[in-house]
């Protein structure tokens, strides 16, 4: 009791916010804070996957357990103290499958009731990804945001904060106020993206400024994979340095530009440009300047790093003296959207006679979902020998459940996602295999497993575009084409609902439309 007390006290004169609504000024008057409420639900979910995501895969956290989300909204943080914050709940999963239409609902139903309790809001901070698909349900974060708006009313500004992979309708525009997404991929700035759409929307609510005048919305008929547009090369680059000059103009609030989501199948699936602001020649003209930049360059994107068919690319890095050699298996990437169980790879990879003995090359496969091989593993116990199948759970559109069959070097426990870990030799093959799917992003992931990626031949991840580690670590780096439900070459999906043309898949069509339309104001619809 004593402890919640003094802890309270602590938050009390630490965040000073939190249990009152007014603050003191230097004059002596006081101003009331605004009351500004923090929601979202992030996910990049692939309809070209059979995978299925569910509640529990968001790890909502409620209240203020968001801050934690947030470090520039640390109890000490300047920003932490402009404004009375209200969290709801936040979640946040790794890119899957299609959402299903209980875990949605389940978690904007809790949002809204959370909602409910404390309005009046000034403001309302929506932190959300943008690339969400729900079974049966377009455009979810549209859907999300006019659900939102109906509790919380039109007066609320809401400053959107997204991805730049996801993708902007022209309702989700209509109800956000402010909006941004990243402007570097991989998202090194992705933090620094939300404190933009937390500190222009303080900063419209202290100036009385409130709402932008304007916002000026361009599609762009265009679809591409992340993996080709990479702001650490042209043309990403360049057009995305366009992007924060473009934003510090007067009269101007933001600039943003989103490459979209490539793996799902909705009319909203392409590139959009946002600009946001109060003088409307250069809201208009900046967005058209934006956009027709993008349109220029649209042949000029290519993938970040060499590709190529599996098979040629494995016979490149056993003749290499590169090494550690990395290869991306594109197709079944997680952090897209794949399912993350896809064997096929893996397969090809076991049937290659020179992985066969152990002192062949070695090679790390990170990884393969194999609860059933966890189990036995666990068993076999470190050094004995593990008998069983793994992976195809889900996606076994392009290989069966796979049988491997060696010696267990690592169990490990307890990670957020993978949960269990085992990591199996097979010839000179080290397999990671997971209880659940689980990127393998950082050294540490292979390092506390007891692989050491530096010191070994080649590399396999399920991956595409190297985040930062990897690619400071790779001698060499090829990106296989290999199949699942993020398929890079886009033309192989079937695509059924985006709208036409798009570029690059009608070859011959003409320019588009690149005017700016201006979208209504929240306080109009
Ligand atoms: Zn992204």
């Amino acid at each position: 009791m004593k402890k919640a007390l003094l802890s309270l006290l602590f938050v009390q004169l630490f965040t000073g916010c939190e249990f009152s609504r007014t603050t003191d000024r230097q004059d002596g008057e006081t101003k009331e804070l605004p009351r500004i409420a923090i929601a979202g639900i992030a996910i990049e979910s692939s309809t070209f996957s059979p995978a299925l995501t569910h509640e529990e895969a968001f790890h909502a956290k409620t209240g203020d357990d968001i801050f934690t989300y947030y470090p520039f909204l640390s109890p000490d943080s300047l920003n932490r103290k402009r404004a009375n914050w209200i969290p709801t709940l936040r979640g946040h999963a790794l890119p899957g499958g299609i959402v299903t239409r209980e875990a949605y609902e389940s978690l904007v139903t809790k949002t809204l009731d959370m909602l409910k309790e404390n309005i009046p809001y000034d403001g309302l901070f929506f932190d959300i990804h943008g690339a969400m698909s729900v079974v049966g349900l377009d455009d979810p974060e549209g859907d999300f945001i006019i659900r939102i708006r109906e509790v919380v009313g039109k007066k609320t500004i809401i400053s959107t904060s997204m991805d730049l992979h996801g993708n902007v309708s022209w309702r989700l525009a209509q109800n956000t106020d402010l909006i941004t997404c990243y402007r570097l991929a991989p998202h090194e700035d992705a933090l620094e993206s939300k404190k933009r759409a937390v500190d222009n929307l303080l900063s419209r609510i202290e100036s009385g400024k409130g709402k932008p005048a304007f916002k000026a919305w361009i599609p762009v008929p265009i679809l591409l994979p992340g993996e080709k547009t990479s702001t650490r090369i042209e043309p990403g680059k360049s057009l995305y340095a366009k992007v924060a000059p473009a934003s510090i103009q007067k009269g101007i609030i933001d600039a943003a530009i989103w490459v979209g989501y490539a793996w799902a199948d909705e009319p909203r699936n392409h590139a959009v440009v946002m600009v946001t602001g109060d003088d409307k020649e250069k809201v208009i003209s900046t967005a058209e300047e934006l956009a027709k930049s993008f349109w220029e360059v649209r042949s000029d994107f290519v993938f970040v790093a060499p590709t190529g068919t599996l098979s040629e690319i494995l016979d490149k890095a056993v003749a290499s003296n590169k090494h550690p050699f990395m290869i991306s298996d594109m197709g079944d990437n997680p952090t897209a959207g794949g399912a993350g169980d896809v064997t096929w790879t893996l397969k090809e990879i076991l049937a290659r006679p020179e992985f066969k003995l152990e002192n062949g090359p070695s090679l790390i496969y990170a990884s393969i979902p194999g609860p059933e091989f966890v189990i036995k593993a666990i068993e076999a116990g470190i050094g004995g020998k593990a008998d069983a199948y793994a992976g195809a759970e889900v996606d076994a559109r392009f290989a069966p459940p796979i049988r491997l069959s060696g010696t267990v070097e690592a169990i490990e426990y307890g990670d957020r996602h993978a949960e269990t870990e085992v990591v199996v030799k097979i010839g000179s093959v080290q397999v990671i295999v997971t209880n659940k799917r689980k990127p393998y992003h950082k050294e540490i992931d292979f390092t506390r497993l007891g692989l050491n990626p530096r010191e070994t031949d080649i590399v396999v991840v399920k991956i595409g575009y190297l985040v930062p580690e990897l690619y400071n670590m790779r001698a060499d780096w090829i990106m296989a084409l290999t199949p699942g439900g993020v398929d890079q070459d886009l033309e192989r999906l079937n695509y059924q609902r985006i709208k036409r043309p798009m570029f690059p898949f009608d070859k011959d069509m003409k320019d588009p439309n690149l005017e700016a339309q201006l979208v209504p104001l929240s306080d109009d619809i």
